[in-house]
């Protein structure tokens, strides 16, 4: 908090808390400001109840009737509590079924289902007229007839096992189960690999009835559940309106021809439920599926392809449809032109209650909560930005246009980016970057915990300590100060922020308590969610607390809370990540090569069971990581002296024009981890630190450029890229070093 306003007394102090021992909760360290508690005190358990029952009451996806009234009733609200807001749209393509048709052919005829059932006492499951059918987005139109292959999660080491097996699954269609990757990959992987179409299913063993009782008994995925979802092949292009890759989606922008769009996925995609797949998994032949490939319907999983054959057909309108963006905002009365941004979706494949309405009514109670401390006096120093997107589940439509149509106003002005997508029961889930870790551990030190009444921190780091993996990793816990915070990869709203702008971000939501299996589906509805997940919505409360408390904070902070030691520590991490996945790799080939020389496959092969031996590969060469182990170095050096810069000045003043250069800096510092020509390939994804997996979709790949080129076999690539990472590592150093000196001038 200010001792005194600016214009009496041009210095302020960094001291933003005013310790006041009656709002820390008894499990939180540290303390709140009054003005926090207050904050802390608004979100009403009640409210997001019913703000629900009334955001998920009918099916809501892109183009649809209630979409649209859902963002005209959450920009009501904004208004209602004193922002000033606004829907922004933007035209994108959004193609939706015309025609489904899976059939097997041999060796016996009948056609699926692709229906998912009403079920009695979940009244919204009937809401057939409005629902969108299960299919997945932006695969493209066919009509495919081959051979069945089984490919397991349908990733390039389950088709190098396949080859092993002596199969190939040129001109077949295949059937993949969900999981272990993003679903996208399935087939982008396939296609690669020479299949004519794509089936994915949900097993029962990944979220099925393996997992517990399946809806309405239980929670899981019921036999005839299934799982929409986007197929775009973002990781390699970009995601967002794959007619305007790039640009914002705007009336006048310029547009590719759909035949065009580089995104789309290159033969015929569907999914399907477990009781669709299981008579085409019975109707398989041919080897008996690896045992890490078994599932848990009650058939000998087979790969096929033996008589097994079936025909996909798949059409689709290919419309361009209106997203609607809300877009809020709360003017910053000192530095309007610092922008906190913070996002969840609006939209839903159907009704949506999970998946996104449970994130999306905590930003509303922290809206709401900023609305009334505005009217009691407050104005915040920054500019605060609430956004309800649109059109995120076909893949960040909302978020991505208005992104790329406002680039060039967030690349100056964005300070933060802070997102959620969904909240559950359970412990407080951390990703985002790392100049922010230090800051975002301070704020889960500072909420409760509804169920064990300890603070949010507390519980996420007994939980990182019971599952650690090693006594390494436990002993790393808790020798730190500080939990990490994971590296951000996609699938969701975050991604043009932090991969393109180059916007600092943080990715929040509660977990980990529930198990579910109705994502995607009909089934994620009200009913669902209040007999399930958060039923009491309690930890709907902590989130809006959580990230609310984090909005409050970055926006009224003197001095921005970035620092750098825990990205210091973090890419020293991926380094070492790096060099051990050169060094197993080289191992893992040389070994192979020795048992190819000593005849070990020839030796044990099972002629009943005939597999092919794999072929000869180069030992993958040394790679220089002397110029990122330098740069790590150095940026070690500049965070900690500007921690110590820093920690001085704690409680003492600093002259307003040195704040602002320091701010100016700090906001800086992500950008520097940018790379204005982007990824090898894919140039819209820029930074150099994380990105999604090219084969791996959602997930995050660290220092992306060296790791896929070790991972893809592109050793010539690796150097360079390893250099590129170094360079901008040097920068931020360099950063970090001005920053400190500006902070140590200012101490006098
Ligand atoms: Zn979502």
């Amino acid at each position: 908090m200010r001792l005194l306003p600016l214009a009496v007394l041009p210095l302020v102090t960094l001291v933003s808390a005013t310790p006041t021992s009656a709002q820390t909760s008894p499990g939180a360290t540290g303390t709140a400001s009054a003005r926090e508690a207050r904050l802390l005190a608004i979100p009403s358990p009640d409210n997001m109840r019913e703000a629900m029952r009334r955001l998920s009451a009918r099916p809501h996806h892109v183009g649809s009737a209630f979409g649209r009234e859902s963002a005209e009733w959450i920009l009501a609200r904004f208004r209602e509590w004193g922002w000033d807001a606004r829907i922004e749209t933007f035209d994108v393509l959004f193609p939706t079924p015309k025609e489904r048709l899976v059939e097997m052919i041999a060796p016996r005829r009948f056609r699926l289902a692709l229906e998912e059932p009403v079920v009695a006492g979940d009244a919204t499951s009937g809401q057939k007229a409005e629902q969108l059918p299960t299919y997945n987005a932006y695969s493209i139109d066919g009509d495919a007839t081959g051979p069945l292959v089984y490919v397991n999660y349908g990733l390039p080491e389950d088709y190098e096992e396949l080859e092993r097996l002596g199969l190939s699954v040129k001109g077949a269609i295949v059937l993949a189960r969900y999981g272990r990757s993003w679903r996208g990959i399935k087939p982008k992987v396939a296609a690669e690999h020479g299949a004519v179409g794509c089936l994915i299913y949900s097993d029962p063993r990944d979220d099925g009835y393996f997992g517990g009782d399946v809806f309405p008994k239980g929670p899981m995925r019921p036999k005839d559940g299934v799982q929409r979802g986007s197929v775009m092949d973002f990781p390699s292009s970009s995601p967002g309106d794959p007619l305007t890759p790039g640009v914002g989606a705007t009336k006048e922008a310029k547009r590719l021809a759909v035949s065009e769009a580089p995104s789309l996925t290159r033969i015929p995609v569907l999914p399907i439920s477990y009781g669709d797949a299981q008579p085409l998994l019975e109707a398989l032949e041919g080897p008996l599926a690896p045992e890490g490939w078994r599932g848990a319907l009650a058939v000998p999983y087979h790969v096929g392809p033996g008589s097994a054959r079936v025909r996909l057909k798949v059409a689709f309108n290919w419309d361009v449809k209106p997203v609607h963006d809300v877009v809020a905002r709360i003017p910053g009365a000192e530095r309007p032109d610092e922008w906190i941004v913070r996002g969840n979706h609006h939209d839903a494949w159907v009704n949506g209650a999970e998946d996104p309405v449970s994130g999306l009514v905590p930003l509303l109670e922290e809206a709401r909560a900023l609305g009334l401390l505005l009217k009691e006096g407050w104005k915040p120093k920054r500019t605060i930005v609430y956004c309800a997107w649109d059109g995120e589940e076909p893949m960040l439509l909302g978020s991505t246009e208005w992104a790329e149509a406002h680039a060039e106003e967030l690349r100056q002005k964005a300070v933060a980016y802070v997102n959620t997508d969904g909240n559950g029961r359970g412990y407080l889930g951390m990703q985002g970057s790392h100049t922010l870790e230090h800051f975002m551990n301070g704020v889960a030190r500072n909420v409760e915990d509804p169920e064990a009444r300890v603070s949010v921190w507390t519980r996420a780091r007994a939980r990182a300590i019971a599952d650690a993996a090693s006594a390494e990793k436990r002993q790393e816990i808790r020798g730190r100060e500080d939990l990490r915070l994971s590296a951000l990869g996609s699938g969701s709203d975050y991604t043009a922020f932090i991969d393109h702008l180059g916007v600092a971000s943080l990715n929040l939501g509660f977990g980990g308590e529930d198990e579910g299996g109705i994502y995607h589906s009909i089934y994620d509805d009200f009913y669902w969610y209040e007999h399930f997940s958060d039923t009491d919505f309690v930890y709907g409360r902590a989130l809006a607390q959580t990230v609310g408390l984090a909005v409050l904070r970055l926006a009224d902070a003197e001095l921005l809370p970035f620092e750098f030691r825990g990205l210091a520590s973090t890419t020293q991490e991926y380094l070492k990540d790096l060099k051990g996945l050169l060094e197993g790799k080289q191992e893992e080939i040389a070994e192979r090569n020795r048992q190819i020389e000593e005849g070990v496959f020839q030796a044990t092969l099972d002629p009943r069971r005939p597999t092919v031996a794999p072929a000869k590969e180069d030992v993958p060469p040394h790679l220089n990581f002397a110029p990122l182990e330098n740069a790590v170095a150095a940026l070690q050096r500049g965070a900690d002296r500007y921690a110590k810069a820093r920690a001085r000045l704690e409680g003492r003043a600093v002259p307003p024009d040195a704040l602002g250069r320091v701010n100016a800096l700090l906001v800086r510092s992500e950008r520097l981890l940018l790379s204005p020509e982007g990824l090898p390939r894919r140039p819209w994804f820029k930074h150099l630190l994380y990105a999604p997996g090219v084969y791996a979709g959602y997930g995050a790949k660290t220092m992306p450029g060296a790791r896929e080129a070790i991972e893809l076999k592109r050793y010539s690539e690796a150097d360079g890229e390893i250099a590129r990472i170094a360079r901008a590592l040097e920068d931020v150093a360099a950063l970090a070093d001005r920053a400190a000196a500006e902070l140590e001038a200012a101490a006098g």
